[in-house]
């Protein structure tokens, strides 16, 4: 029996990449419903060679646009409008695979709809994990969902501890997550505050989006990993670890108390984790190229004690900070770090303003602690407030 997948924000990078692997398996699945906030273009490109039952826009005007075009070319793809349309096609009855690829806290509620109703989950959307926390945890358990890690450090985590989980407290002595530096590893940091946007989003070894390249950069996007590995895998802080490896072959590793370490291996492309959370626990062709290990010269690790790492990438440490504080931080940091992204990428603000915006918004607000959606996502909205004003400061200032 075919599969049937929604893919939500199938016009992004990771949506691409999950349609080219569900392409390559037409025997194995189908596709229910995809999603776009206003690419109208590359979302009617998608309906024609998928033909899914649904297609999902965030806003009216682009919605009848997607409806005129689809009919005019005699599809019977129908459109939806808005977030709670999102929910819809992620909890459809005939949905048994939701790949999670929204970017941001706007992915949450579509995610908690998918995990409530008990579907396979295959987050990308890692910023869903760090504002949903806990809750969000607890809807995937009590949903009795099958959630499936997509980060590629993640999936290699995943790839790498045993089946059984109630061996992971006792054996694994810690998690290394990996991560390539971005593309100011060897850059002065006397000099990261004028970055230009293209040079931020130009990561060396990965093709994505744009919100998650400029995380690359901060190192944010390993600080909001480090916080997705505590969720996902239930380990402690101390025992979650990050390392530098600019080659992006290792993509991440499990030590356990016998000082073992598994690894788990690859060409960088998302195609492999993709395939695997969609598969699991079989594995399918993904696209990607294996391997080489008679070209490959070295695989070469740094430190984030280093000085001037300490420099580059101060948002790092920011992971551990909120894992200790109240529950709701996370929620903070992770509106705090979008806004300051976003206002970067309009050209707001500097690179190092970023960092700024995230740690006196942590300083200004410390939230309840949030028990449902609704807590969070009143969190997350007076965090953006809160880091809104202080964009406006230092935009003001520049
Ligand atoms: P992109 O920016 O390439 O794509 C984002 C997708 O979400 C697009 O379909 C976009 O639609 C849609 N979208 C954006 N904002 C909204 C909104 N407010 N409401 C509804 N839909 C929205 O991002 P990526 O594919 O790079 O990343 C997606 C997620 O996966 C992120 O959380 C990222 O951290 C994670 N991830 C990505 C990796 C990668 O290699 N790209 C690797 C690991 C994790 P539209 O096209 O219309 O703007």
């Amino acid at each position: 029996m075919k599969q049937n997948i929604t893919i939500l924000g199938s016009t992004g990078s990771i949506g691409q990449n999950t349609l080219d692997v569900v392409s390559r398996h037409p025997e194995r699945f189908a596709v229910f419903a995809l999603s776009a906030n206003h690419n109208v273009a590359k979302l009617l490109e998608q309906c024609l060679a998928f033909n899914p039952a649904y297609a999902v826009l965030m806003d009216g005007n682009k919605a009848h646009n997607l409806v005129d075009a689809l009919t005019a070319q005699g599809s019977r793809t129908q459109v939806l409008c808005g977030p709670e349309a999102l929910d819809q096609v992620a909890a459809d009855p005939s949905v048994d695979v939701v790949m999670a690829a929204i970017v941001g806290a706007a992915g949450l509620s579509s995610c908690l709809a998918a995990a409530r109703a008990g579907k396979r989950l295959l987050l990308a959307n890692k910023e869903a994990l760090v504002v949903g926390a806990q809750v969000f945890m607890d809807a995937v358990q009590k949903g009795g969902a099958t959630l499936l890690p997509i980060d590629s450090e993640h999936s290699a985590v995943f790839q790498s501890l045993p089946t059984d989980k109630s061996t992971w407290a006792t054996s694994v002595q810690k998690i290394i997550l990996t991560a390539s530096g971005g593309p100011f590893r060897t850059r002065d940091p006397a000099t990261l505050q004028g970055v230009s946007i293209e040079e931020a989003c130009a990561h060396p070894t990965w093709v994505m989006g744009r919100k998650i390249s400029v995380d690359s950069a901060t190192m944010m996007n390993k600080a909001l990993e480090v916080i997705e590995a505590h969720y996902l895998f239930g380990l402690p802080p101390e025992k979650l670890e990050v390392v530098i490896h600019p080659q992006s072959v290792i993509h991440s590793m499990v030590e356990y108390v016998d000082a073992s370490v598994v690894a788990q291996l690859g060409t960088p492309d998302m195609r492999v984790p993709i395939a695997y959370g969609l598969s699991w626990p079989e594995r399918i062709a993904s696209g990607a190229k294996a391997l080489n290990f008679s070209t490959l010269s070295a695989l070469s690790f740094e430190s984030f004690a280093d000085s001037a790492h300490r420099q580059r990438y101060p948002g790092l440490a920011l992971a551990w900070q909120v894992l200790k504080a109240p529950s709701g931080s996370t929620a903070v940091l992770n509106a705090a770090n979008e806004v300051g992204v976003g206002a970067f990428l309009a050209g707001e603000i500097g690179f190092l303003d970023i960092h700024q915006v995230n740690c006196e918004t942590l300083s200004a607000y410390a939230p309840k602690a949030a028990s449902t959606l609704d807590d969070l996502i009143a969190i997350d909205q007076e965090a953006r407030r809160v880091a809104l004003s202080l964009v406006a400061h230092l935009g003001g200032r520049a």
